[in-house]
C-alpha cells in the first residue's frame, strides 16, 4: 500500500510512539494484565497517568506557580460555555477571528455583556485583527491563537491590560508560550495532543470564584482544580494518550525544539505555493500565517484544475488536504506529529503537478 501522509485538521495524526503503547495499554495497562478500558480510574495506574500529564504539560509549558492544570470532558467547545459562566460577570471582550471564536462569542453572550472589539469578517478572516482596544473594565479578554479553518495564528503571547483567556485547541505545545500572561488557556486535544475527548484546561487559581451566579457543580472550575480532574470519571484512554504524546514531546526536545521543526515545515510548504503558478495561499501577510494549518487555493487562472489536483494529490497519498467548507480549495494541516518528510512529499506533489499541465 502507498505510504500515507496525514494532513487532516482533527482529528488528526498522532505520533507513531503514541499510537503503538495505546495499542499495549489496551492489552495489557501498566503490567496490570488488564487492559486500560477495564480498570478503575481510581486505581494507583491510573492516578499515577494523570499526575503524571499533569505534571508534563507543566514542565513543558513552564507553568508557573499558581495554576492549576486539569483535564475535563466535552470538547473545546464546551469551554466556549464554562469560560463565561465561571469568569463573566458584568463584560467581557472577544476578538471574532474566524468560525470558533465567533461560537465563542455567541455563548458568552448568554452570561453578560459580550462585545466584540475587533473581527476580521470583512475578508473570510485571513488576517488577524490588530490595534484593537480592549475595555478596562471587561472581566477578561477572549482570543482563539490559531483559527484553524482559515489558517491565521497569533505566533506570540499579548501583554493586555485584562485576565486574557485563549483557545489554544490547534496551536497548543506547537511553541512556547509564557503562561504568565494568560488566565485561561484551553483546547480540545484531538489536534495536537491526543484523540477526541479530553479537553486541557491551564487556570490561574486567582481568578475562579468571583462571579455571583450559582455553577453547577461540573461545570465549576474549583470542582476539578480541587478533584484533580478525578470528579468525576475521566475520559481515561485520551488521558493516556496525552501522557504518551507529552512524553514524545519531551524526547524531542520540548515545544522549542518543535517550534522550529514547525517553522521549517511551514517555510517548505509556504515558499512552494509562493513559486509554485497554480497555487496561491489565502493569507497573504506572512506574520498572520498559520505554522499548523496552511490554506491555500488554485491561482485565478488555473481554478479549472481544483478537482484534477486533489484527485493527483489523492494518488499520491495526501489524505485531508481539502479545505474547509467555508474556504474551498486546500488545508495542509502540520501538526507536531506531521514528520518534515510529509511535507516534502506534498510539495513534491505540487512541483509534478504543475510540470504535468
Ligand atoms: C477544533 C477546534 C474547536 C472545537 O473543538 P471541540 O473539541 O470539537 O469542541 C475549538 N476551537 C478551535 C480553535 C478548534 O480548532
Amino acid at each position: 500500500m502507498m505510504k500515507k501522509h496525514n494532513f487532516y485538521a482533527g482529528p488528526s495524526i498522532m505520533p507513531q510512539y503514541t499510537n503503538e503503547q495505546v495499542i499495549e495499554a489496551i492489552k495489557d495497562f501498566a503490567g496490570t494484565g488488564l487492559s486500560i478500558m477495564e480498570i478503575s480510574h481510581r486505581s494507583k495506574e491510573f492516578v499515577a497517568v494523570m499526575d503524571n500529564a499533569v505534571s508534563l504539560v507543566k514542565e513543558l509549558l513552564d507553568v508557573p506557580s499558581g495554576y492549576s492544570v486539569i483535564f475535563l470532558g466535552g470538547g473545546a467547545s464546551l469551554q466556549f460555555t464554562m469560560v463565561p459562566m465561571n469568569l463573566l460577570e458584568k463584560k467581557a471582550a472577544y476578538v471574532n477571528t474566524g468560525e470558533w471564536a465567533g461560537k465563542a462569542l455567541k455563548e458568552a453572550k448568554l452570561y453578560g455583556e459580550a462585545i466584540e472589539i475587533a473581527s476580521s469578517k470583512d475578508k473570510n478572516f485571513t488576517y488577524l485583527p490588530k490595534n484593537y482596544t480592549v475595555p478596562e473594565d471587561a472581566d477578561y479578554l477572549h482570543i482563539t491563537t490559531n483559527n484553524t479553518i482559515f489558517g491565521t495564528e497569533l505566533k506570540h503571547d499579548l501583554s493586555v491590560n485584562v485576565p486574557l483567556v485563549a483557545d489554544m485547541s490547534s496551536d497548543i505545545f506547537s511553541r512556547p508560550v509564557d503562561v504568565s500572561k494568560y488566565s485561561l488557556i484551553y483546547g480540545g486535544a484531538q489536534k495536537n495532543l491526543a484523540p477526541a475527548g479530553v479537553t486541557f484546561v491551564i487556570i490561574k487559581d486567582s481568578i475562579i470564584g468571583k462571579v455571583s451566579r450559582p455553577i453547577p457543580t461540573i461545570l465549576n472550575y474549583k470542582t476539578h482544580i480541587e478533584k484533580e480532574s478525578m470528579f468525576n470519571t475521566p475520559p481515561v484512554l485520551p488521558v493516556f494518550a496525552a501522557l504518551k504524546t507529552l512524553e514524545w514531546l519531551k524526547s524531542k526536545g520540548g515545544v522549542k525544539e518543535m517550534q522550529k521543526i514547525n517553522e521549517a515545515k511551514a517555510k517548505l510548504l509556504y515558499d512552494e505555493i509562493e513559486r509554485n503558478k497554480l497555487f496561491t495561499a489565502t493569507v497573504t501577510d506572512h506574520e498572520d500565517r498559520s505554522l499548523m494549518n496552511v490554506c491555500f487555493v488554485m491561482s485565478d487562472n488555473y481554478k479549472e484544475l481544483e478537482k484534477e489536483f486533489a484527485a493527483y494529490a489523492k494518488s499520491q497519498g495526501m489524505i485531508g488536504i481539502e479545505g474547509h467548507r467555508s474556504v474551498g480549495g486546500f488545508r495542509a494541516s502540520l501538526y507536531n506529529a506531521l514528520p518534515y518528510e510529509s511535507v516534502e512529499a506534498l510539495v513534491k506533489t505540487m512541483k509534478d503537478f504543475e510540470k504535468s499541465i
